[in-house]
This record gives structure tokens, sequence and C-alpha cells, in this order.
């Protein structure tokens, strides 16, 4: 199946139905289900044989789309969450206690640094962030003896910084850890990180997965690659006996290709129980059907945006990894041939009432919080989520007052620049 190119693979992978059964993947909507002797069940409990019986822990919907977002990765196994937010924290603390250490990006999604920096500190989970151009003796000089993993972005949202990826990678494994990477922005049609030697992939499918703004949710995926045996001593929630579990010990039992996420299913999602909703994983596959016919649209608009931008007089700075002028240029084309995706960031001429201004006369773009959308929106930091902030705090922040955050969608990329136009002057 994984020699099928990638847009087959978003139309039909995951769900194969055998004679007589549904075309579409069927909505499950039960929360459990019924077994002919205890017996029987108690396989299940025990892991002795798969199947399902609590909507908790698993449920049919969400694995054959689980499974689809694992072929589009090229991954052994995934899983779905209920955000972003539940896959990056499962991602990293299904091999991370307390006493642990990450190393981390700096240049990542809000939502995710308070999570590492303030949540999984109160856990005594401790993180060094790095800048994502770090050296590999930068690199280096953040590994500590209780390292368990390294996280980043590909695109970080909103800064459209571009990780290095087989660079971080390479500094995991020297250290005998695993690369965790967030590939929300491009999705697996413009990147996949497990190409590049990524372990652990991760997706908010909120955004460009889902692509309509309809359903939130998050996706893990293993590439399978990772050795956990080989330094069992780091990991010894997948390399020593579960007694949750009747002693399984998940890396002999499950190999190399499925102990993490069997691991995350069985221990987190039966404890945290935060899984998404058969109804949404529904959603967000008719979202994955299409996903290798939007993402181009959505680079189109964004380079074209981007140029725009760059020319207008009264725009200071644009970023976006498509424009040549970019720092992240020559990286992004290397991991992102086709393009990133949709976003674009620049600073307007004349600071936060410039940008109030500006903001109040767009039409086609709506001022929302949200990115990844089949609509075009927009944002600017210091008006509104950010508006507790004062300009001083904010440019210390790295996010100067005059700063909007635009996020291309599927309309006519005439129609946005006629928009922009219009609103700049
Ligand atoms: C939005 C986002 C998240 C969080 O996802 P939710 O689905 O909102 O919980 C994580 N990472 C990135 C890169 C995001 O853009």
């Amino acid at each position: 199946m994984s020699q099928q190119k990638i847009g087959t693979r978003c139309v039909q992978a995951g769900y194969t139905p055998k004679n007589g059964e549904p075309r579409q993947i069927p909505i499950i909507q039960s929360t459990t289900f019924k077994y002919d002797t205890s017996e029987d069940m108690g396989k299940l409990f025990d892991l002795e044989a798969s199947g399902y019986f609590y909507t908790r822990l698993q449920n049919p919907t969400n694995d054959h789309v689980a499974a689809k977002i694992a072929a589009l990765e090229g991954g052994t196994a995934g899983m779905l969450t209920s955000s972003g937010q539940a896959a990056n924290f499962f991602a990293l603390f299904n091999i991370c206690e307390c006493g642990s250490h990450i190393v981390a990006s700096s240049s990542i999604y809000g939502g995710t640094f308070n999570l590492i920096a303030v949540t999984m500190a109160k856990m005594g989970i401790e993180v060094t962030f790095v800048s994502p151009t770090a050296t590999d003796e930068e690199l280096d000089a953040a590994f500590r003896d209780n390292t368990r993993a390294v996280f980043g972005e590909t695109i970080a949202n909103p800064a459209l910084t571009v990780l290095d990826i087989e660079k971080f990678a390479n500094a995991a494994h020297r250290h005998g850890v695993p690369l965790i990477v967030d590939n929300t922005f491009p999705t697996p049609v413009n990147c996949r990180p497990i190409e590049w030697g990524a372990d652990i992939v991760t997706h908010s499918t909120t955004k460009y997965m889902d692509g309509h703004g309809a359903g939130v949710g998050g996706a893990i995926v293993d590439s399978g690659k990772f050795d956990w045996m080989a330094h069992a001593d780091k990991f010894p929630g997948l390399t020593q006996p579960d007694e949750s579990y009747h002693g399984i010990t998940y890396a002999e039992k499950f190999g190399k290709e499925g102990a993490f996420i069997t691991k995350a299913t069985a221990q987190l999602m039966r404890d945290f129980g935060s899984i998404q909703s058969p109804q949404n994983a529904f959603i967000l596959n008719l979202g994955l059907e299409s996903l290798h016919v939007r993402m181009p649209r959505h680079v189109e608009n964004g380079l074209a945006v981007a140029k725009f931008l760059e020319k207008h007089p009264k725009v200071v700075k644009v970023s976006y990894p498509g424009l040549e002028s970019d720092p992240y240029y020559e990286i992004a084309r290397k991991y992102m041939p086709n393009g990133g995706c949709g976003v674009v960031s620049f600073e307007l001429e004349g600071g936060r009432s410039a940008a109030e201004a500006f903001m109040k006369k767009l039409r086609v773009a709506a001022i929302e919080t949200h990115v990844a959308d089949a609509r075009t929106c927009c944002l600017n930091p210091a008006t509104s989520t950010h508006r507790q902030m004062t300009d001083e705090q904010l440019l210390e922040a790295g996010i100067p007052a005059g700063l909007v955050r635009m996020s291309c969608g599927l309309e006519d990329k005439e129609d946005l620049i006629a928009d922009l136009e219009q609103a700049l002057s």
C-alpha cells in the first residue's frame, strides 16, 4: 500500500470495504462493544487479542482514519486524539515521566510551549529550549543524562520558521532518544518528516487535515524505526513489564512497529481518555480525501499574497518560507519542494492603530484565531489575542504591534489580493 502515491493514499488508505460493506467509513457511534463470553472480553483487556471494548480507548471509525494518516506519513501505527494539544502531550508523556528532560525548539506553537514549559514542568518534566537554527554543538550541549525526547515543528505556528529535521534527528539519535515532529502546517502532502529521520509525527488535525474548520482533533504516528530495546534503560515504560497489564513488555510484545502506539492507547487513553469522537473522525476523513488537492491551492494563494505584500510600501516585513527573501527559503526547498502551507505573516507600517484600521477594512478575509481553513482568515495579535500586552512587551515577545497573520484559504488569489489592496489603501 505504501507504494501508492500520496493522493491515492489520501483518498483510499485506511479502509477497504469487503463485499457488500459500506463504501464510506461507517461511524461506529457506540460507547461499548458486546461479547459472547467474559473470556472473549478478557483477552482484549489483556491485550492478547485485538478488538474493541470501550470507546474511551479505541473505536473502529477512529482506527480507520488513524491508519490513513499513518499511511500518509509512512509510519507503522497511528492513533487519533481529541485535539492537537492531546496529541503532543501523549507523544511526549508516553516516554517522559517525573525527572525526565526534553530538548525542544523554541519556535513552536504557543499552546505547545505552555504545555511543555508550564504544565509538564509541574509534573517534574524539565525542558531546554534551543533555537531552530542551533548548530550541532549547541544542540549537543542541550542534552542531559535524563533527556528522553527532542521536539520541534516542521513549519512553526505562527513564527513560520522551518525545522532542519535531519539535523535535529541526528542530534536526537546521537543521544539515544527519538525526534518528535509536529507536522501540522505542511501536512504529509508537502513534507513527510519520517523520510528525514523523525521517529514520531504529531498533528493538530483541526488545521489543514480537516481543512474546513469543522472538528477539533489530533493524531500521532509512529515511524516504527526507533529501537527502544537498544536504549532500554531510558525507556522503562516500553521495555519493562507494565504491571497494569499483567506484566506485558510493550517493546517485546508489539516490537518497534507497534509498541509506542499500543502503550499510548492502553495506558494514556485508558487513564486520560482524550479520544476523538467517531463523528469528528468521520468529518476529518472527508477532509483527508481532498488534502492533496487542497494543499497546492493553499500554497499557491500563500505565495501570491506573500509576493504582493513584499512589494507593498505600507508593509515593513513579510515572513513566508516560500519567498526567496525569507531566511528559511533554502531549507524549506529542501524539505518542502512543492511548498509548505498557506499561512503568511507580515508587519504593517504604523503599528497597532494601522493594524486595527486595516483589519476593520477586510471584506474577504475574516477575523479569527483559526488558521489552515478553506476560508481565508486574519489575526492581529496586538488588538485581539495579546491585547493585554503593551507595544514594548509585544516587541520583546517577537510579536510587533503591527503584525498580522493571514491564513490563505482556497478562494481565488485575485480576490484575496484585491481585498488586501483596498484594506491597505
Ligand atoms: C493548533 C496547533 C496545535 C494545537 O492543536 P489543537 O487542535 O488546537 O489542540 C498544535 N500544534 C500546531 C502546530 C498547531 O498549529
